[in-house]
């Protein structure tokens, strides 16, 4: 086991890549606090994770809301007394340029996507300066990594995240916390499940990876695992591309 006796937050946790993220967190000995605005896939999880002989629990949480977040984390920290892993997943899509997303829009996800982390860490991170020690995974995205094309306010939330990752990997570092991000390419989940059925977007996805194929959810919760266990105990600040290679052309 490699997480055993840890406590783990992941959010957006009901579908997807959160879903296999708390999944494979739980089978290595993490208890793991699910977190999703879906209600019911959340319980779900939690309760599919139980009965698979994990330890986990379940919260509907709106990741933009810092009131949610304060009540989580007490709550979390006076069942378990302490926090060890974040994993700020969840995040939403926007496929519209610049020109064309409203502010409405543009406001929305950059609160669901950047914001979140901000308020993730900044009340995770003061239960994990006292335990001094703590690894937090922020999700961003190839899109976080260059400028690609019609997606301005994603593109924008997920470069923020890249780079508020690393300032907190800088700031508390001293206190032996880890903060890394990592940038999914074309992965096959229900956020990406329409574009990637759709045999021209496959086809200009096959065009831009190495590899010739998409991903899969559980090898970004791969990523997530070791960069939660003390495997990866001197890297910090650092991004974590898992894209079949779309980045290395
Ligand atoms: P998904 O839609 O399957 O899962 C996202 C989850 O986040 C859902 O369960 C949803 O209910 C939850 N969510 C949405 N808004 C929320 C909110 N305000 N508060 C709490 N939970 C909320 O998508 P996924 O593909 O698994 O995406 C997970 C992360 O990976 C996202 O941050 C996404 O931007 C990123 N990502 C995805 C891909 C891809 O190809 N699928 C590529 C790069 C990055």
């Amino acid at each position: 086991n490699r997480l055993k006796e840890k406590v783990a937050i992941v959010t957006g946790a009901g579908s997807g890549m959160g879903l296999e993220e708390a999944k494979l967190l739980a089978q290595e000995g993490a208890t793991v606090i699910l977190t999703d605005i879906n209600e019911d896939n959340v319980m779900k999880a939690a309760s599919d994770i139980q009965a698979a002989g994990g330890q986990a629990i379940a919260y509907k949480h709106d990741v933009a809301s810092e009131e949610q977040w304060s009540t989580i984390v007490n709550e979390v920290m006076s069942k378990f007394g302490k926090i060890d892993v974040l994993v700020n997943n969840a995040g939403i899509s926007l496929a519209i340029s610049m020109l064309e997303s409203t502010l409405e829009q543009w406001n929305r996800v950059i609160s669901i996507n950047m914001t979140s982390v901000f308020l993730g860490m900044k009340h995770v991170i003061p239960h994990m300066i006292e335990s001094k020690q703590g690894s937090i995974i922020n999700i961003s995205s190839i899109a976080g990594l260059t400028g690609g094309s019609g997606a301005g306010a994603y593109t924008a939330s997920k470069g923020g995240v890249r780079l508020l990752s690393k300032a907190a990997a800088v700031d508390y570092g001293k206190f032996n916390i880890r903060v890394n991000s990592v940038h999914p390419g074309f992965i096959t989940t229900p956020m990406s499940e329409e574009l990637i059925q759709n045999e021209q977007m496959h086809q200009w996805f096959l065009s831009q990876t190495a590899l010739p194929r998409v991903g899969e959810a559980p090898e970004v919760a791969q990523a997530v695992l070791f960069l939660a266990s003390d495997e990866s105990s001197y890297i910090t600040g650092a991004e974590l591309a898992v894209d079949g290679g779309v980045t290395a052309k």
